[in-house]
């Protein structure tokens, strides 16, 4: 049920909170942002991530991958600037990013999709304590921030975690039935514990902010049940990030565009079973150009 501590949100919601582009502005003014993804076997994650990031508006993306991902990726990416890190088993060993760089050159963070589980992770510890604004963690971003979840209380900026409900059930020691049936009541729990805005992915995902409001997305259908559509989420959540001041507005209005470019798909001659991650990418002025 809806509760007073529960809303949805609307087409009309996203109309009134959509950023729009002052006449004057130029590519600083719409946020700097680091993406840090990809690894020898996951080369398409930070591409999409990257392109979605660019096409919701961002005005400066640079992409940190390990350097063995490099040439793939950047075959793919003509927009995006590259950092490259150090890699060891084919993934990113360490960002080489020094809290300087990190204060001074970027207005949020996404880490996560395609990153890889083989190392430790400890470059997402440093970039908790020394990065003083908004981080998104996704995908094994999320499997490494359980070794390092006491940080996040403390953080200097906000933090968004965008699971899924395998993800969400790793990082609260429960099984995936459990997480499906206590769907608000869990991340209602985890976002205030942990002073995080939760977006739960899944049909109707759910954006809670730390005080424990929840935002529920109508948006989206089974198309988007196929491997990278959570990495296009991502970049979404990120470019919207830096342009609107408010942070939950920004991510459901993520959330709602990424559903509704499936839905857009679904409806114009797209069957369900063949929409790409990139195809939602692709459609993306056009569900834009509705608002
Ligand atoms: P990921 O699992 O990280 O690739 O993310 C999947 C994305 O697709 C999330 O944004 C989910 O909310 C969305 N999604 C997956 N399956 C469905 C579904 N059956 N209905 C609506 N959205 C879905
Ligand atoms: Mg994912």
């Amino acid at each position: 049920e809806i509760s007073n501590e529960r809303f949805l949100w609307t087409e009309k919601d996203v109309k009134r909170t959509l950023p729009v582009r002052k006449p004057s502005s130029h590519k600083g003014s719409h946020g700097k942002a680091l993406i840090i993804a990809g690894s020898k076997t996951m080369t398409g994650a930070p591409v999409l991530t990257t392109k979605a990031c660019h096409r919701l508006g961002a005005g400066l993306v640079t992409l940190a991958i390990p350097d063995v991902a490099h040439e793939v990726v950047a075959s793919q990416i003509i927009e995006a600037t590259f950092h490259l890190c150090s890699s060891k088993n084919g993934e990113i060993n360490d960002t080489h990013l020094s809290d300087k760089q990190l204060k001074d050159r970027y207005d949020a963070i996404a880490v996560g999709p395609g990153i890889g589980r083989n190392n430790t992770g400890s470059f997402l510890k440093t970039l908790l304590t020394d990065f003083q604004k908004p981080i998104i963690i996704d995908a094994d971003g999320l499997y490494y921030l359980k070794r390092y979840i006491s940080t996040l209380r403390t953080r200097g900026g906000a933090t968004i975690l965008t699971p899924h409900s395998g993800e969400f059930a790793f990082l609260i020691n429960e099984s995936i039935k459990t997480v499906e049936e206590n769907r608000f009541s869990l991340s209602k729990q985890f976002a205030m514990q942990h002073g995080v805005y939760l977006l739960l992915k899944g049909p109707n995902t759910i954006v809670t902010t730390p005080t424990g409001n929840q935002f529920i997305n109508p948006t989206g259908n089974s198309a988007l049940a196929k491997g990278g559509s959570g990495d296009v989420l991502t970049g979404m959540v990120l470019a919207l990030v830096m342009q609107q001041q408010d942070l939950q507005p920004a991510i459901s209005n993520a959330a709602f565009l990424h559903g509704k470019a499936a839905d857009i798909l679904t409806s114009h001659g797209f069957s369900p079973l063949s929409v790409l991650a990139s195809d939602l990418v692709e459609i993306m002025p056009q569900v834009l150009d509705r608002f």
